[in-house]
């Protein structure tokens, strides 16, 4: 099926965009939601975690210790890397297995670091940017999370640059600081239309399946 891979920065937009295409019918798939299942109690990845970081990553009730580790993978890049190299594999299985079964006229894989990680990119058909200005980042994630704008620009600065994200992109939904709301759904709107017609016409070329 055809696959959309969904990227942008903290506060770009993301999950709002991603909202709207599954109310428009999409199979909305998000890397966040897998990643938090893998790291509940009892979760995929929580053996392999305590292996590598030992007992002070656990919380009591089994689940990641959230606060532990951003803040040890914030102070040790290593850490971060083997971090990733546990999660990211097992994400990415669990979207393809999830991916086989979606119904709907094409699948979107809502992948923060989908530019930042080079697994990601051969495994979607389209990469579609959300576009945002730094300040306007900070601005909505101090709103939505009262996060200071210290924590927020660190969590940016461990994240690809708006030119990074721009260079790989087949599809930008711009969603600046002087975008709003009704503009961000119209160009979405834009966008799924092409996507469904993009979904049919590899359907009746019969390129289903293929990249
Ligand atoms: P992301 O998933 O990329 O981190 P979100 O979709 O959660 O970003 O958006 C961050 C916050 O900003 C949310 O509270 C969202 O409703 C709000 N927001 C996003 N775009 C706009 C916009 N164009 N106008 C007003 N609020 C917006």
């Amino acid at each position: 099926m055809l696959t959309i891979g969904l990227t942008g920065g903290i506060g770009s937009g993301k999950s709002q965009v991603a909202s709207w295409l599954a109310d428009w019918g999409a199979s909305v798939i998000d890397a966040d939601v897998l990643a938090h299942d893998l790291t509940a109690a009892g979760g995929g990845a929580m053996g392999a975690i305590e292996a590598r970081f030992g007992r002070a990553a656990v919380s009591p009730d089994g689940a990641l210790d959230r606060r532990w580790m951003r803040e040890h993978v914030f102070a040790d890049p290593s850490a971060r890397a083997d971090l990733e190299a546990i999660l990211h594999p097992r994400i990415r299985a669990t979207m393809e297995a999830l991916g086989q079964q979606a119904q709907g006229p094409y699948v979107v894989a809502v992948v923060p670091l989908l530019v930042e990680s080079g697994q990601w990119r051969g495994r979607v058909d389209r990469v579609c940017v959300v576009d945002c200005d730094p300040d306007t980042q900070v601005r909505r994630v101090m709103q939505r999370s009262g996060l200071t704008p210290e924590a927020i620009g660190r969590i940016m600065s461990a994240q690809a640059s708006r030119a990074d994200r721009l260079a790989v992109a087949d599809d930008i939904i711009l969603n600046d600081g002087a975008t709003d709301l009704a503009a961000l759904q119209q160009r979405t709107r834009h966008l799924h239309d092409g996507w469904c017609r993009l979904s049919d016409a590899r359907v009746v070329h019969g390129h289903f399946n293929q990249t």
